[in-house]
């Protein structure tokens, strides 16, 4: 692992320079590679080393950079990066289960996660077992030796839910299982994955590492042993992987990544103690706030509780979309983690086609609101959403 910090990783890790010396980091915008000669075609193919590449599906200069300078960020030994998260979340499943296999899993997944487990992977034989994520005794009763595989998000999207990773990790560890976390909420600054031993980490690297709305791509980080094993080995014949003119303009985020994601996270603390006890809300979800149930586990795994809140408004789906046409600053969106603000009401977009069985389950209401906090000033911010309050 590197010696450096985080930031200073962020902006020299993995880079691969070529016999011109370029500063900085060159775009290969290439398919494929030519050899010396025949017998060095036979060569590479025979045995490829670290720094040679035969074929863009497999392996390209500029997305190597990528995936070693965000792995190391995250704390694992190398990544695999694809083209969007959903085909790193999918990429990372396949590779790793066979029909038979048993799956626990959180219940408060994102959507296109939730379709995965229970649609695909269930047409090809693989049990799925959903728990509430934040409940270690339900983790413990559903794990036993037939589970081959576990899958988490950190922080939950988007009702920030907090799982007790660390327990998590030795409970199907302790049955031989993987843990797979998708870290999309939690940022690749924040992500506490590799330091509670998980197995793998999926990022869409879409949200934070992009960070400014532009182009769809996901990452996943592991040992070399399972990345460059089985991970490899599925996604280059399968035709996830990432383009290099996705990796060169997310590798040039990395540099800014650290400083984006703090001040963002800095301005939803501020945001989420504005709003708590506001006299229009029932109640603020944010982990950093003690009133989080799970503040405490939040707050051992990591420094902040990110770059989103949750809130949930008095007079439903009705007050809701109020408040969020009374929005200036705030724009009306489902995605997160970009440099500008958003709102959204997942019981309305997002969580739209869940039944409302389950949105009861994992605690959306037509009341609630997500927010993602960007990088405009937060008292700005807090201006916005106290006169958008008001209009209520
Ligand atoms: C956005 C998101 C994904 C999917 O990422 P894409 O880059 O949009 O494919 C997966 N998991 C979580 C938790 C997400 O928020």
């Amino acid at each position: 692992m590197s010696k450096w910090n985080k930031r200073t990783t962020l902006v020299h890790g993995g880079t691969r320079r070529s016999q011109y010396g370029e500063v900085s980091e060159a775009i290969f915008l290439t398919q494929g590679f030519v050899y010396d000669s025949a017998e060095a075609a036979e060569a590479r193919f025979k045995d490829l080393g670290d720094d040679e590449f035969i074929y863009a599906r497999y392996g390209n200069p500029t997305v190597r950079m990528f995936e070693n300078r965000l792995s190391e960020i995250v704390g694992y030994e190398d990544g695999f990066a694809c083209t969007s998260g959903m085909a790193a979340v999918t990429g990372a499943l396949t590779a790793l289960l066979k029909a038979g296999d048993q799956v626990v899993a959180s219940r408060a997944l994102f959507g296109s996660c939730l379709y995965v487990l229970e649609d695909v992977l269930a047409r090809f034989g693989v049990q799925v077992t959903l728990v509430d994520g934040t409940d270690n005794a339900a983790w413990d009763a559903a794990i036993t030796d037939d589970t081959a595989l576990v899958f988490l998000e950190g922080i939950s999207n988007p009702t920030l839910e907090v799982v007790d990773l660390e327990h998590v990790v030795k409970v199907a560890h302790a049955h031989d299982a993987l843990v797979v976390v998708d870290d999309a909420m939690a940022t690749p600054i924040f992500s506490c994955s590799a330091r509670l031993g998980a197995d793998l980490c999926v990022i869409s690297t879409t949200k934070h590492v992009d960070g400014q709305g532009r182009m769809l791509g996901g990452m996943i980080c592991g040992s070399k042993d399972l990345i460059r094993g089985p991970i490899e080995a599925y996604m280059k014949h399968t035709g996830g992987a990432m383009n290099p003119f996705t990796a060169w303009m997310q590798l040039k985020a990395l540099d800014t990544l650290d400083l984006r994601v703090r001040a963002q996270a800095e301005s939803a603390l501020k945001i989420a103690e504005t709003l708590e006890g506001h006299s229009k809300l029932a109640g603020v979800r944010y982990p950093q706030l003690p009133s989080h149930p799970q503040h405490a586990v939040a707050m051992r795994q990591a420094e902040a509780g990110g770059t989103v809140i949750a809130f949930d408004v008095k007079g439903g789906k009705e007050a809701c979309f109020k408040l969020l046409n009374a929005l200036e600053l705030f724009t009306i969106s489902n995605n997160f983690a970009d440099s500008k603000s958003i709102v959204t009401h997942p019981a309305t977009t997002t969580h739209q086609r869940l039944p409302q069985d389950q949105k009861d389950l994992i605690g959306i209401g037509d009341g609630t609101v997500r927010l993602s906090v960007g990088l405009e000033h937060a008292d700005d911010l807090i201006a916005d959403l106290t006169q958008a309050l008001d209009q209520i």
